[in-house]
């Protein structure tokens, strides 16, 4: 794609949109929006200018003014994904939502939340319980992304078997679409069947269909009975294998997260806590709710034995903090391990999981490659880490990862399965989304994104490349 280059004329143009404080051309300044979460340099593009908007009006400003000039606009979160989706690989402007970081309410009664889209996730989550509510959406980043970042990338995280992802905590959202229009989709409705559901169309289409600018979201009154267990297994065929038997036994738990033992171990050593079972556990982590303390302690009897059926060596409570502690600590974790990690996201129906991790095992063994893996195993959505090791030559790392991708998908794409569970395409599996997807359903895809940005303004080159 070509584009031109932003001119001191375009610059003077953005300051007159957003103010001359919120555009900056320092390369220090610009430095950290050059790249998400992606550690391996390879995937960092500078972008020509970073621009922080403050309204709506000066986002649809910046996106009229990019249709103008045909210069690419970036819209970024907090910079906490894991697709290079925030970054600006044909150059132009990164739009960061950062200041429009406002809880605008809070509705105890009617029981939603309206927010701009650079509210972190656990800020609304703390202002939902400071009211005895509760946001349902949870990904391990909460702490750090924001939930325009949640929206466009549809993050799922640790409550999705039972609440869903974050397109299902949303009522409705302010956009500004590409040709620069703010425009307001879907409504506060528990239903509606009235033409096409754009917002979520938007949703997940990871900043190249519209910038989020508001969203309605849904609350929830908050669980008031709540526990852990934590099953420690063997190995780990039993501990994947017993995740479907959880979910059949009428049960819906919150979630049902999985651990390797490597992995356990690398969190251990991360963490410098002695954990659970470490030596040679492998761990599922099942959260349930319940209406009253008998109703849990039931719960928590039935799991227990459904577990140790499936060969739990041990089933007990968990300490809810410490053990949440360690599952959010994976990524950091792996990261303090090696920078150069190659992170999978693979998802399949949950009934095909344990085939799916046997065939990672193998992969993994045939290529000689260094795994850590963690999944959240009640969404069949495995978090598959290859670490480069130090002494490796790069290229033969990147060869060899690449061949394991190549039988993994085809594996994964045979059992109904897809790329990304939850972290989305960006850039960085582009080429795999045109490898792997249906031509026709990939055709419906770009003709929908040239429909909607006819000048390929907004974050082109992410899911796909438009001819
Ligand atoms: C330690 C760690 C743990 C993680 N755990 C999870 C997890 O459990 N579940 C999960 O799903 N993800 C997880 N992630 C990935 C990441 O946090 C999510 O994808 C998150 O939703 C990204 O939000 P962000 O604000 O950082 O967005 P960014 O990284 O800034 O952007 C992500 C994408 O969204 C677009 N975007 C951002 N804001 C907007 C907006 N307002 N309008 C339009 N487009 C926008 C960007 O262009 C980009 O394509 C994890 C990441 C890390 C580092």
């Amino acid at each position: 794609m070509r584009y031109e280059p932003i001119t001191p004329e375009i610059l003077k143009k953005l300051q007159a949109a957003v103010g001359p404080k919120n555009v900056t051309t320092d390369p220090d300044k610009m430095q950290p929006y050059s790249h998400d979460e992606v550690t391996d340099p390879a995937y960092h593009h500078m972008p020509e200018a970073v621009v922080f908007a403050e309204t709506a009006e000066q986002v649809a400003a910046v996106v009229q003014l990019a249709n103008d000039y045909h210069f690419p606009v970036v819209p970024r979160g907090a910079g906490t994904g894991l697709a290079c989706g925030a970054v600006p690989i044909y150059g132009g402007i990164v739009l960061s939502l950062e200041k429009m970081n406002r809880i605008l309410e809070i509705n105890e009664d009617a029981l939603y939340a309206v927010v701009e889209p650079g509210v972190r996730t656990s800020d609304l989550q703390d202002a939902a319980e400071a009211k005895g509510l509760f946001y349902a959406g949870d990904p391990c980043s909460g702490d750090s992304c924001f939930i325009g970042g949640n929206i466009a990338t549809n993050a799922g995280g640790n409550r999705a078997v039972k609440y869903g992802t974050t397109r299902h905590q949303v009522y409705d959202v302010e956009i500004v679409n590409p040709t620069g229009r703010i425009v307001q989709l879907g409504a506060r409705l528990q239903k509606q069947s009235t033409g096409y559901c754009l917002e979520q169309l938007v949703i997940g289409s990871e900043g190249t269909l519209g910038i989020i600018t508001k969203a309605t979201v849904k609350l929830l009154p908050k669980p008031k009975y709540a526990l852990d267990l934590l099953a420690v297994f063997d190995s780990p065929e039993q501990a994947i294998g017993a995740v479907g038997a959880i979910l059949k036994q009428g049960i819906v738990p919150t979630c049902v997260e999985y651990m390797d033992n490597i992995t356990i171990r690398s969190v251990e050593k991360y963490l410098h806590e002695k954990l659970q079972g470490s030596d040679s556990g492998n761990y599922l982590i099942v959260e349930v709710e319940g209406i009253h303390d008998d109703d849990l302690d039931d719960k928590a009897v039935a799991l227990d034995e459904l577990c140790t059926q499936h060969g739990a060596s041990s089933v007990l409570v968990a300490d809810h903090n410490k053990i949440w502690q360690a599952r959010k600590a994976f990524a950091e974790a792996v990261r303090a391990e090696s920078l150069i990690v190659s992170k999978e996201d693979v998802v399949v129906p949950v009934d095909q999981e344990p085939l799916l991790l046997a065939e990672i095992l193998r992969l993994a063994g045939k290529y000689g490659l260094i795994t850590r893996i963690a999944s959240h195993a009640g969404d069949g959505n495995i978090h598959l880490n290859i670490l480069k090791p130090d002494d490796t030559p790069y290229e033969d790392w990147a060869r060899r990862v690449e061949q394991n991708q190549q039988e993994l998908y085809a594996f994964i794409y045979a059992h109904g399965g897809r790329l990304s569970g939850e972290h989305g395409i960006g850039f960085k599996r582009k080429h795999l989304m045109e490898e792997f997807t249906n031509p026709d359903e990939l055709a419906m895809m770009k003709a929908i994104k040239k429909a909607l940005d006819p000048n390929n303004i907004l974050n082109p080159g992410k899911i796909f490349d438009i001819e």
